[in-house]
C-alpha cells in the first residue's frame, strides 16, 4: 500500500457490491477512502475478496456526477449521441431547478390520469431508501409499478419460497455450512460472485464435507466437489426430479419429517415416479450411477443444505427449479436445524433488504399482499394518506413493453441501468428513449442516464449512512465514512425532497426515523431498532427478544404458511424458450466475473478492477475455437435473434463445446444486446441463461 495506509479516520461500514455483506473498515483521510480492511463481520469473520478490498476507489473517480444535470432543449436521447462526450447534451442546474423539473415531468403525467408513471428502484441502496422510493411510487402516484433488479436475479426463487415455504429468505445463513455433512452448490459460481462465502465452502470440503456441485459450467469450486455434476444447460428440472426419483424409488425419504411438516407429499410421489435417471441420461446428460450417488449422499447425510444461484433462478422454469429444491430439502428433512437449509445465494448487497422492504410490485413491506385491503389500509394508516390501487403492479420487464406500447410515459429511476441491465436491451433502450419524462439519480452518468431528461447526483454507498439485508437475512449498519464530492447528495435526501415536491407531506431528516416507520410495519424487524444496529452492527432477523442476535436457522417448529406446512409443488419438464436450430446452433449464458459487478458502472471504475479485467470477453471451448479457426485471444461475432456483437474470445475446458458464456459488464459488447426477454410465468424473470446463439470468426 505504501504511504496510502496514512490515515485519520476509520469508519465501519458493509461492503457495497454482493449479498454476502462483509463488514469492512474504511481508512479515511481528507473524506477520501485509502483502503479498506475485512472487519469481524457475522458473515465475513474478516474476510475480504478483491472487490471489497480493492474496488472502493470508484467513488473517487473524476466520473462522478457532482451538479443535477437537465438535458439541453431538443437533444436526442440515447446511448451514442455524442459518446466521446456524453454530456454535451446535457446543462448544469442548481438543485433547486433540477429538482422542480424532475417533479413537474412526473406530476404533470400523474395528473393527466392512469398509472403512466413507473418507478425503478436499486439493491444497492439502503433498506431506508428502498422503502421510501415503493412508498413515493405508491402514495404519491396511486398505484404499484415499482419494481427493481431483483426481478433479473432471484424473483423466481422468491416466488417458489413464498409458495412452498410461506417466506422469500433464506432458511439458514451460509456459515451454517460448518455444521453441515453435504452441501449442493447449484446453478452458483460463488467462487467468482459470492467469493467469501465460497471460502467457508471450500473449508467445508477440506474438513471433509460432500460438496455436491452442479452446473453446466466446470467452474473453480470443481476442484473442491466431491461430485462434479455438469449437466447439459436447461436441464435442472429433469436432473433435479431424477435424484429425487431415486430417494423415493430406494425409500431415503424422511417420513416422519413429511408427515409432521409437509404437504402435497403423496402427488409429488407420484410425479417423480416417471423420472428414473436411467431414461433421462441423454436429456441431462448425466449418467444414472452419478445420479444415484448424489441422491444417496444428500438423503443420507444427517445435515445438508442448498444453496443456488442464478443458473437456477434465470430460466422460462426458474420457479420450476427452485419448487424442486424445496422439495428435495423438505422430503430428506433438511429444513430446520442446524447445517441444513434452503439458501439461495442474493445477489446484490442489499437485494434482500430492498425486496423485504416493498420494491416489488406484488408486495408490500414483508411481503405483504398488495391485493389484500386489510394490509393497504394498515400501510395508508401508518403513512397517514389515502388508498392506493389494490392491483399488481408491472415488473421491469413488463413496464419497458408498457412503454412501447404507451402506458407507461414517465419513470423515476435510482440507481438502475436497464440501459445495460434488461434482456434484449436494445428494446429497453428503445423504451427509455421513447420516455416523456425520465429522472435518473445515480452517482455516474450511465448507460441509461444518456436517456434521462434530468439526472440527479447521488452519494455512493461509502458516502451514505442506513441499513442493509445480506443473503444471510442480517440487517447491517452502513455508516458515512467519505464525502460525496461536489453536490450529490444522499438518495433517500433526494427522495424526500422530490416527494414534498410531488405534494407529500413527508418530513423524515434522518434515516433512522425512516427506520422507526418500516419498523411499525413490518414484523421481520421486531427487536431490532437503529439504536441497536448502531451498537451491535449487525442483528439477523428474526430476533426474538432484544437481547437475541438473531434466529440463523428458522423454520425448526413450522412453516409461515396455514397450518404450518411446507408444500411439494411437483415441476415437469419445460424446454427452455429457443432451443438451438441450424440458424441458431449453439447455447448463449451470460453471468458475472469476479472482478466486475453487474453493468460493471462501479468496477469498470475501479483501478485495480479494471486493470486485471480490462475489456469484453467470452469463453468458448478449446476445441470449438479450433473449428471457428480462432486463436484464444482472437475475435469472434456472437449472432441472436435480437442483434450481434464481436467479442475477444478466451479458451476454457469449463464451457462445454456447444456453449458460450459472455460476461454482462462490457457496454462495448453488451451481453443483452443478444439474451431473450422471455419470461417464467410465475416469477416474471428472464431466460438469461439460454439463449440460441450463432458463433462465427469476427
Ligand atoms: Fe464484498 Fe461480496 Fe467480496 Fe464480501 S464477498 S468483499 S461482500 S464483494
Amino acid at each position: 500500500h505504501g504511504d496510502s495506509r496514512d490515515f485519520d479516520e476509520a469508519v465501519q461500514s458493509v461492503c457495497p457490491f454482493c449479498g454476502v455483506g462483509c463488514q469492512v473498515s474504511l481508512k479515511l483521510k481528507d473524506g477520501k477512502v485509502k483502503y479498506v480492511e475485512g472487519i469481524n463481520g457475522p458473515a465475513n469473520e474478516g474476510r475480504l475478496c478483491v472487490k471489497g478490498r480493492f474496488g472502493f476507489d470508484y467513488i473517487h473517480h473524476p466520473h462522478r456526477l457532482t451538479k443535477p444535470l437537465i438535458r439541453l432543449d431538443g437533444a436526442e436521447k440515447g446511448l451514442n449521441v455524442d459518446p466521446a462526450n456524453p454530456f454535451s447534451h446535457f446543462r448544469e442546474a442548481s438543485w433547486d431547478e433540477a429538482m422542480e423539473a424532475a417533479a413537474s415531468g412526473l406530476a404533470k403525467l400523474r395528473d393527466q390520469g392512469g398509472e403512466t408513471v413507473a418507478g425503478f428502484g436499486s439493491a444497492k441502496c439502503t433498506n431506508e431508501e428502498a422503502y421510501l422510493f415503493q412508498k413515493l411510487i405508491r402514495q404519491g402516484f396511486g398505484h404499484n409499478n415499482v419494481d427493481h433488479c431483483t426481478r433479473l436475479c432471484h424473483a423466481s426463487s422468491v416466488s417458489a419460497l413464498m409458495e412452498n415455504v410461506g417466506s422469500g429468505a433464506v432458511s439458514a445463513t451460509f456459515n451454517e455450512i460448518e455444521n453441515a455433512d453435504v452441501a449442493i452448490v447449484i446453478g452458483a459460481n460463488p467462487i467468482e460472485n459470492h467469493p467469501v462465502a465460497a471460502t467457508f465452502f471450500k473449508q467445508f470440503a477440506k474438513r471433509g464435507g460432500k460438496l455436491i456441485v452442479m452446473d453446466p459450467r466446470g467452474h473453480a469450486l470443481k476442484r473442491f466437489a466431491s461430485h462434479m455434476v455438469q449437466f447439459r444447460p436447461g436441464a435442472d428440472v429433469p436432473l433435479l426430479n431424477s435424484i429425487m426419483s431415486v430417494i423415493v424409488e430406494e425409500g431415503l425419504y424422511d417420513q416422519a419429517y413429511i408427515d409432521k411438516f409437509t404437504e402435497n407429499w403423496e402427488a409429488e410421489k407420484q410425479h417423480l415416479a416417471g423420472f428414473a435417471p436411467e431414461a433421462l441420461e441423454e436429456l441431462t446428460g448425466i449418467d444414472a450411477a452419478t445420479v444415484r450417488d448424489v441422491a444417496r449422499t444428500f438423503a443420507t447425510a444427517n445435515a445438508g443444505l442448498i444453496f443456488w444461484g442464478m443458473g437456477v433462478s434465470q430460466h422460462i422454469h426458474g420457479t420450476d427449479n427452485s419448487r424442486c429444491l424445496i422439495s428435495l430439502a423438505l422430503m430428506t428433512g433438511n429444513v430446520g436445524k442446524p447445517g441444513a437449509g434452503l439458501h439461495p445465494l442474493r445477489g446484490q448487497n442489499n437485494v434482500q433488504g430492498a425486496s423485504d422492504a416493498g420494491l416489488i410490485p406484488m408486495f408490500l413491506p414483508d411481503y405483504q399482499d398488495v391485493t389484500d385491503d386489510g394490509v393497504r389500509s394498515a400501510f395508508t394508516e401508518i403513512w397517514g394518506s389515502g388508498d392506493f390501487s389494490g392491483k399488481k403492479g408491472l415488473t421491469v420487464t413488463e413496464i419497458m413493453d408498457a412503454v412501447h406500447e404507451g402506458g407507461i410515459r414517465g419513470m423515476y429511476i435510482l440507481g438502475e441501468n436497464p440501459a445495460m441491465s434488461d434482456p434484449d436491451v436494445t428494446h429497453a433502450r428503445d423504451a427509455l428513449a421513447k420516455l416523456e419524462h425520465l429522472v435518473v439519480q445515480d452517482i455516474f452518468l450511465t448507460e441509461t442516464a444518456n436517456y434521462a431528461d434530468v439526472i440527479l447526483p447521488a452519494a455512493a454507498f461509502y458516502e451514505k449512512t442506513g441499513t442493509v439485508t445480506n443473503t444471510n437475512r442480517q440487517v447491517q449498519m452502513g455508516r458515512a465514512g467519505a464525502t460525496p464530492p461536489g453536490e450529490a447528495r444522499e438518495d433517500w435526501a433526494i427522495t424526500v425532497e422530490l416527494a414534498q415536491r410531488l405534494g407529500l407531506n413527508w418530513t423524515y431528516s434522518h434515516p433512522r426515523e425512516v427506520f422507526a416507520e418500516m419498523a411499525r410495519g413490518m414484523p421481520s424487524l421486531d427487536n431490532i431498532s437503529w439504536e441497536r444496529l448502531e451498537r451491535e452492527d449487525a442483528v439477523t432477523y428474526p430476533s426474538l427478544s432484544p437481547e437475541d442476535p438473531g434466529q440463523p436457522i428458522v423454520f425448526a417448529d413450522g412453516f409461515p404458511r396455514e397450518g404450518g406446512r411446507a408444500r411439494f409443488t411437483p415441476a415437469s419438464v419445460i424446454p427452455p424458450d429457443e432451443t438451438p436450430d441450424a440458424d441458431y446452433p449453439m447455447i448463449l449464458t451470460t453471468g458475472r466475473q469476479l472482478e466486475h459487478w453487474h453493468t460493471g458502472s462501479m468496477t469498470r471504475r475501479s483501478k485495480v478492477l479494471d486493470a486485471v479485467e480490462p475489456g469484453a470477453n467470452c469463453s468458448l471451448h478449446p476445441s470449438t475455437l479450433r473449428k471457428l479457426g480462432v486463436e484464444p485471444g482472437g475475435m469472434v461475432k456472437l449472432q441472436t435473434r435480437r442483434g450481434e456483437i464481436e467479442v475477444m474470445a478466451r479458451a476454457d475446458r469449463a464451457v462445454a463445446p456447444d456453449m458460450v458464456f459472455l460476461p454482462f459488464a462490457y457496454v462495448e459488447a453488451a451481453a443483452n444486446i443478444l439474451t431473450n426477454p422471455a419470461i417464467d410465468p410465475y416469477g416474471k424473470i428472464p431466460e438469461f441463461k439460454f439463449s440460441a446463439v450463432r458463433v462465427t470468426a469476427a
